[in-house]
């Protein structure tokens, strides 16, 4: 207690007793936060339950790769599990390893397959891998020998994608050899994945189709998937015995020339911090990039890249003040972004609500605007924007 003055503002006391900095403390959101990114959890199981509606009777395996596309995994799988959901998608080992507790039940696939480093951990969290090779069903294999039983697998065959999965050369050994190279395995999933299913007019589509139809045929009967959110929209010929939604889960638009089927999961908002008036011929920002084409009213607000607002937006697209579309003018910096609300009716003030993305600018308007796809803008989303869940189960 030395050194400390008797009167005065005590900043550390102040912090203990300041209701605030208590529910901050709990992880909660503060009221005094600029950026805000709000998930909203009801949307996740509503966006779940369309993709059932729009593939059934095929299985909806959940994708929830890289923290849920940036949206949070732990709250998002929560939400998912109360929706009924069983099957969950993983990219990387760890992701599945962070998973299991919570969905103790769960069918959890891992994406990257089995490296020979990677099985006793496959095992041990009772995870499920996606087999990219012949050397992944090999490592799996010499696993269950070494257990001495037989272990669940999906076995990822290549339909044109040229990234994961069997290649032809592998698919033809396979084929040919596969009692003995499954010997050790349940198959309990094969499958493909497409290359263009955003575009519903892509040749390759149906290409990938009739070769995966060509493919199953070669092989032992298990159950079969192709599509993640693109291909759900190509109809139900694409949708086999399970779909593999990501994008569409977390409100992006699979294939942004339709209607989105899918609702609004991720809104991110700021709030005004201060208005100013420019005269005609004045500059705005970093490097001096816009110039005011008439006498303007400018506003920033208390969000930048650091929150995961690209750059990339500086001079482009636009944010929205209640409801009405703002440009944004000059560069987005580390922490603010300016926009032009000359024509935005009504009085504003410092504090006034921003939207960055949400109802009125879709993920995909502002992907479009930055060139870039949704899925970067969502997995971009920073961990210093506050974050607030609504609808937890
Ligand atoms: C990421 C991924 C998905 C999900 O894709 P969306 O377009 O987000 O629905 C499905 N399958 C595989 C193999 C993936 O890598």
């Amino acid at each position: 207690m030395s050194g400390r003055p008797a009167t005065g503002f005590d900043a550390a006391a102040a912090g203990r007793h300041c209701p605030v900095m208590d529910r901050a403390e709990e992880g909660t959101f503060t009221d005094f936060d600029a950026a805000r990114i709000t998930v909203r959890l009801g949307a996740v199981a509503a966006n779940f339950k369309t993709a059932q509606r729009l593939a059934g009777p095929a299985v909806v395996g959940a994708v929830v790769k890289a923290d849920a596309y940036g949206t949070g995994m732990v709250p998002v799988a929560r939400s998912l599990l109360d929706a009924g959901c069983d099957t969950f998608f993983a990219a990387r080992l760890e992701e599945g390893i962070a998973l299991r507790p919570l969905a103790p039940k769960a069918r959890i696939f891992v994406l990257d397959g089995a490296q020979p480093d990677m099985v006793s951990a496959l095992i041990v969290h009772n995870l499920t891998p996606v087999l990219n090779s012949i050397a992944d069903i090999a490592a799996w294999s010499a696993a269950a020998r070494e257990t001495g039983t037989k272990l669940d697998a999906a076995i990822h065959i290549d339909t044109g994608m040229n990234r994961l999965g069997l290649p032809a050369a592998e698919l033809a050994i396979l084929a040919g050899e596969h009692t003995k190279r499954l010997e050790r395995l349940r198959v309990v999933l094969w499958m493909s994945h497409l290359a263009c299913s955003d575009d519903p007019e892509a040749r390759m589509n149906r290409d990938q189709l009739n070769r995966f139809k060509t493919v199953l045929a070669m092989l032992p009967p298990a159950p079969a998937s192709l599509s993640s959110s693109g291909g759900i929209m190509l109809g139900k010929e694409y949708a086999f015995d399970m779909v593999r939604p990501g994008l569409g889960l977390y409100g992006g638009n699979p294939q942004p020339a339709k209607a989105n089927p899918f609702s609004t999961v991720v809104r991110v908002t700021s709030r005004i911090l201060q208005l100013r008036r420019a005269e005609k011929g004045e500059t705005v920002g970093y490097g001096a990039t816009f110039k005011t084409k008439r006498r303007s009213l400018l506003a920033t607000a208390g969000l930048g890249y650091a929150d995961g607002f690209l750059r990339a937006l500086s001079n482009s697209g636009a944010v929205a003040v209640n409801g009405v579309r703002a440009p944004i003018v000059g560069r987005v910096s580390m922490d603010l972004v300016t926009f032009d609300v000359t024509d935005v009716p009504g009085t504003l003030a410092a504090g006034n609500e921003v939207e960055l993305v949400g109802d009125t600018i879709t993920l995909e308007e502002i992907a479009t605007a930055a060139n870039t796809i949704s899925y970067e803008i969502l997995t971009l989303l920073s961990h210093r924007a506050q974050r607030r869940y609504e609808g937890a189960p």
